[in-house]
């Protein structure tokens, strides 16, 4: 299937405010005039067939800059939107790579974290969902929304790299062994990055989602709720522990699990008293965008006289070492809130720093990233995964699915296992596919209920 459009088409001459001005001017992410929009070019070869026309026609253009690509984008993304009307919702999140959360909200879309996506995606009417983010957020909004909804990811091969460290055939084993020893007394507690299948499996303990903007409500009102019982954590080991130490947890008995090895449950190489003594068991995953941050890096911005906030995907000491510590949104709301003349040095992923840093530079305040600091081999980066949604998968997947023709492998259905190197996916038959999306809800709907009467 070509694309609606010739694949040269050359951009229609237009201002730069025009191209710029978004639907209902409240865009927060603002493009700038010549800056190249930064995003690496991906290989030809890894965009899918259907992909291949646009990723062609795109790296044709003479540059990457905004007064370059939104015409080029306009070309198939108005007419596109101007087909699919209302039925459409457009979303990404905020670690999405170079400038495609700003071309997202330019065309009426929302950036937001992962549990205000979840919010949007079940309360929107729109008949088509499409997200340019990493699969489980598009599985999470495919899990909530209706039966004659649809969920697209603009890219399917953009994964998570911490959701991949807990496989649900390693997570099983390790819960029907805690079921074995313990009864019922186990509750699973997943955060957002993750399958449906372990929201599914945290469903049918009594367990809930969170993410790292709830976390600690989700957990105090699990340790509420089930006084008794062995709570596992999954995938990420440290927003685990950052948790329980904000709830004010012994840590000797915030236990991590070993690292899991196929068909052997996690538990297989405790001790008895180490597992008779541990109340949360912390899977063994992390993100690696995270965990680069040291106490080293925050006693050097501090010295240099800025404040330091961290996200709590971050290890536990840096975390108690920063001025304050919460979920992007809490990020966010540091910067565009800080004073003129502020200093801020943020630890979490490097897109968002560098789009948080230009919006604090237009109020003269200064972010930069944590792990920026003189002489240290590792700089801050950037979520890779994410960048695979690039312009021409957002061009794509639009003008195909308002031609009648979206690529199947890019439709999100609950339960579907994904390779994240051929964008390929397997899916479930129906009825498993029903209880999944079923359980999974139920884990959604105790952390928005949890969250909700928390605040
Ligand atoms: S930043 Fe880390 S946790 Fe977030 S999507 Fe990327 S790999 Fe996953």
């Amino acid at each position: 299937m070509e694309p609606s459009r010739p694949y040269n088409a050359a951009p229609m001459a237009r201002d730069f405010a025009s191209l710029t001005t978004s639907h209902d001017g409240s865009r927060a992410l603002l493009l700038e005039p010549r800056r190249p929009i930064c995003q690496g070019d991906l290989p030809l070869d890894t965009y899918d067939e259907a992909m291949r026309p646009y990723a062609e026609s795109y790296l044709h253009l003479p540059d990457r800059t905004p007064e370059t690509v939104l015409p080029w984008l306009d070309q198939f993304i108005e007419p596109a939107l101007r087909t699919l009307g209302p039925q459409v919702l457009l979303l990404a999140h905020f670690y999405m790579g170079g400038e495609i959360v700003k071309l997202v909200e330019r065309y009426g879309g929302s950036v937001a974290d992962s549990y205000a996506l979840a919010l949007l995606a079940r309360d929107h009417e729109a008949d088509h969902i499409v997200e340019s983010a990493v699969h489980f957020m598009a599985e999470t909004a495919a899990i909530l929304a209706r039966d004659e909804q649809s969920v697209w990811i603009t890219n399917p091969r953009a994964g998570c790299t911490m959701e991949m460290m807990a496989d649900p055939a390693d997570v099983q084993p390790t819960i029907d062994a805690l079921q074995h020893r313990f009864g019922d007394d186990v509750v699973v507690l997943t955060y957002m990055n993750t399958s449906g299948a372990l929201k599914a499996l945290a469903g049918r303990t009594g367990g809930a989602v969170c993410t790292s903007s709830n976390a600690h409500h989700v957990m105090a009102g699990l340790l509420e709720s089930h006084p008794d019982a062995r709570m596992v954590f999954l995938p990420d080991e440290h927003l685990g522990r950052n948790t329980a130490h904000r709830l004010g947890m012994d840590l000797s008995r915030v236990v991590k699990l070993p690292a899991p090895r196929p068909g052997v449950p996690a538990l297989a190489d405790m001790s008895d008293s180490q597992l008779e003594q541990a109340k949360v068991l912390l899977w063994n995953g992390h993100c690696g965008v995270h965990t680069i941050f040291t106490v080293d890096m925050v006693n050097h911005w501090r010295a240099e006289g800025y404040e330091v906030h961290v996200h709590p995907e971050s290890p536990l000491d840096v975390v108690n070492a920063a001025d304050g510590s919460g979920s992007t949104h809490y990020l966010w709301n540091v910067v565009t809130a800080a004073k003129p003349g502020s200093k801020l040095a943020i630890a979490t992923e490097g897109h968002f720093i560098a789009n948080a840093a230009r919006v604090g530079k237009s109020r003269d305040v200064d972010v930069v990233h944590l792990a920026d600091v003189p002489d240290e081999a590792m700089a801050g980066c950037g979520c890779a995964t994410m960048s695979r949604n690039d312009p021409p998968h957002l061009a794509g997947t639009l003008d195909l699915l308002a031609r009648g023709c979206p690529p199947e492998a890019h439709r999100v259905l609950p339960g579907d296992r994904v390779d994240h190197a051929t964008g390929q996916r397997v899916r479930l038959p129906d009825a498993d596919r029903q209880r999944l999306k079923s359980d999974a809800a139920t884990a959604l709907h105790r952390m928005i209920t949890m969250t909700e009467s928390a605040s």
